[in-house]
């Protein structure tokens, strides 16, 4: 790479962490998560340091935060709010008190004490005092100009409006952390990703009277301008702060050498779930302010504090409970619930056990202390148990040997092709008899590759299970929406889009019907093969009087697995009844013989993005019945790309460089003689 490419890839780079900064703190709607913004804000200060010809005054490197929100006031610190600069290894810690030694021309055993200082995960802010009386609440922003959320500010009541105390400054910022607790965020989790969005976004409110309603807290820990403070140290300060009526966080600790920094952070990871606040490293600050003034700042952070980040993929935790779900063909899967922790930004409060074996293999018990690792988009595994910290009255967890929601007995089925027991346990029931296999399987009719009913999602099917108002597949088609009107959030318009959702989707393709049943090892392919097989419906119904199963296995693709599935299902007489209910309720459509010459014959077409009210599996099944053919990847052989919301850019690129056509949903549905 030449140097204008190097810069050109820089100055990309930077406009991409200041889209993610946008989103986090002006929007609280973070677009990734906090690894991956990490990743590329290092990798943006190691251009930096590699090439001494990078240089951008928007680069991470310079900046603090974001600039302050239109929707408020903007008001200058009269000192600058600035970030920290981070470490995450021992080897971070033990550079960062080298380049503080060397700074200072001290010797290398040099002893420095340092306040060390949860890492409190909420929005900081600057509290002005003039005269004990508080008068403005500035946000961080930019670092040198804040929103002034003063009104906001005075709704919290764990900070002091009126200072009396004789020793308290004539004029102050406070500063310190306006949080959430997470017993309090789990009210807003629908809402928010995390705690720290969650108090950012309530304390951000345009109306006050919104702030009020959240409960948020604050914890005050350093000072920007000041004029009369008398005190030279930073842990002298904090019991000052605490003499004058704010809260300090109560793990702070006086700590000299990196050592034992070492020992005090691994022993609050460890306690990190008990604390009802998130914290997402410590911060150390040098205790003293003489010391602190020498070594001053670079552009956004303090030479003389840092913090030491948790892992963002591991956290220790304790497990409160182990929970056994029940998915829709009967596998009993153990999930451990744990107290909630922040790993890398998401509050994790579930973790999956996998299976029985699992659980035995690692020994793991309800009450333990465990690692937790929460990689990319993986669901949150158990990755140790700390047996050390195990007392002795735990008990070991016995799996259960009987359903827990039917009572039905469970096995662990043979499989032929590993010659071996399954791992997965599965309850045995094969119909309805089951609630909660029955909840799972009405989630999967609805659902957006089988029946999909716009609006129709899990928690509807939820309720209305509960409520008793369905069952049974057909059920659904025989809603009584007056009774619907009445309950909590529903009102007559959405009703109405509900019953019409319900209605559009009675015309049905009998693959689509097949699948929709959630037949054991009866996928969409599957689904697919055996409709051409039996072409109508009642053909495929007569299977449970012809008994024809061996038939099956003619069907290329067929094997024993499914064929012993299908003669499963036929076997109890509810799934009949769903069966005949189903084919007189709806309006299904029989397999035509392959249309080879359809209306996209030879077309290849792609999709991107999100299409409204059609999924798209959906499209996928109108291209194939026009003998057209849906490609993964843009190509010159791809004729059409079909747009939907938030297309990905790389996609769109390449296709207009190669001119390929674009058609959004409502041009590929008049393609085809459709209306959206
Ligand atoms: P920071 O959160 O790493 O550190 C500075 C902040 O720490 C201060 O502003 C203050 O609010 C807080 N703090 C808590 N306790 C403190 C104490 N005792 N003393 C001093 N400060 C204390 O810095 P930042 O610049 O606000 O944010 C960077 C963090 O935000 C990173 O973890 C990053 O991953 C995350 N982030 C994520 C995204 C995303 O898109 N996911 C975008 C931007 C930032």
């Amino acid at each position: 790479m030449d140097k204008k490419e190097i810069k050109e890839q820089y100055l990309k780079k930077i406009s991409l962490v200041n889209k993610y900064n946008k989103y986090y703190y002006d929007n609280n709607k973070p677009l990734v998560n906090d690894k991956v913004y990490d990743d590329l804000k290092n990798n943006i200060l190691l251009l930096e340091k590699k090439y001494s010809f990078l240089k951008s005054k928007q680069s991470p490197s310079e900046t603090v935060g974001y600039k302050p929100s239109k929707s408020f006031k903007k008001a200058l610190h009269r000192t600058p709010m600035l970030s920290l600069a981070n470490a995450f290894s021992e080897e971070d810690l033990l550079n960062f008190e080298k380049r503080i030694i060397n700074f200072i021309s001290e010797k290398s055993n040099f002893k420095i004490s340092y306040s060390a200082e949860p890492k409190i995960d909420g929005i900081s802010a600057s509290l002005t005092y003039k005269d004990g009386n508080l008068i403005k609440g500035l946000s961080r922003g930019d670092g040198k100009e804040g929103e002034d959320i003063t009104a906001n500010i005075l709704t919290i009541k764990d900070i002091p409006k009126k200072i009396l105390k004789k020793n308290f400054p004539e004029e102050i910022d406070i500063r310190g952390e306006v949080f959430i607790q997470n017993s309090d965020f789990q009210v807003l989790k629908e809402k928010f990703a995390n705690p720290r969005n969650a108090a950012s976004g309530s304390l951000r409110q345009k109306n006050p009277d919104d702030t009020s309603k959240i409960p948020l807290k604050f914890i005050a820990y350093t000072f920007g301008y000041e004029k009369g403070l008398k005190v030279e140290n930073q842990s002298k300060y904090l019991e000052k702060l605490n003499e004058w009526g704010f809260k300090t966080n109560p793990l702070n600790k006086l700590i000299t050498g990196v050592k034992n920094l070492l020992i005090n952070y691994s022993e609050i990871e460890k306690k990190r779930s008990e604390i009802d606040f998130d914290i997402d490293g410590i911060v150390y600050k040098i205790d003293d302010f003489k010391l602190q003034k020498r070594l001053g700042n670079v552009a956004n952070a303090p030479r003389w504090a840092i913090a030491h980040k948790f892992s963002s993929n591991k956290g220790v935790s304790v497990i409160k409970n182990i929970e056994i779900q029940i998915g829709r063909t009967g596998a009993l899967t153990p999930v451990a619930k744990i107290k909630p922790i922040n790993i890398g930004g998401v509050l994790v409060s579930n973790a999956t056990l996998h299976n029985e074996d699992e659980i035995d293999r690692k020994d793991i018990r309800i009450g333990d202390t465990v690692t937790v690792e929460r990689a990319g988009d993986v669901i949150p595994h158990i990755l140790s148990v700390d047996l050390k910290k195990r007392s002795k009255d735990i008990k070991k967890f016995i799996f259960p040997k009987d359903c827990p929601s039917c009572g039905s007995k469970t096995i662990k089925e043979f499989n032929i092709l590993t010659k071996k027991k399954d791992a997965v346990r599965r309850c045995t029931s094969e119909g309805y008899e089951c609630e909660k296999i029955t909840i799972e399987k009405l989630k999967h009719f609805v659902s957006k590759e089988a029946l999909n009913i716009d609006g129709f999602g899990k928690k509807i099917v939820e309720n209305f299970y509960e409520f008793k108002f369905i069952k049974l597949p057909q059920d659904i088609f025989k809603l009584d929406f007056k009774k619907i009107e009445k309950l909590d959030g529903w009102g007559r318009l959405s009703v109405e889009n509900l019953r019409y959702a319900i209605n559009e989707k009675k015309n049905i393709s009998i693959e689509r019907l097949i699948y929709s049943l959630g037949i054991r090892h009866i996928g969409l392919e599957n689904a697919k093969l055996i409709s051409k097989h039996f072409k109508s419906f009642s053909k495929f119904k007569a299977l449970s009087k012809t008994e024809k199963y061996n038939e099956l296995l003619n069907i290329d693709g067929i094997g024993e697995t499914q064929v012993n599935s299908i003669k499963i299902f036929f076997s109890k007489k509810i799934n009949l009844d769903v069966l005949n209910q189903l084919s007189e309720i709806l309006d299904i459509k029989d397999v035509t013989e392959d249309n080879k010459n359809g209306k996209l014959k030879n077309k290849t077409f792609m999709i991107t993005g999100k299409l409204n009210g059609i999924s798209r599996a959906e499209v996928k099944s109108l291209i194939e019945e026009n003998t057209g053919t849906v490609v993964s990847s843009v190509s010159k052989k791809l004729n059409y790309l079909i747009i939907g919301e938030k297309p990905t850019k790389r996609k769109m690129e390449a296709a207009k460089n190669l001119k390929i056509i674009t058609l959004d949903q409502k041009q590929f549905l008049t393609l085809l003689n459709k209306t959206s």
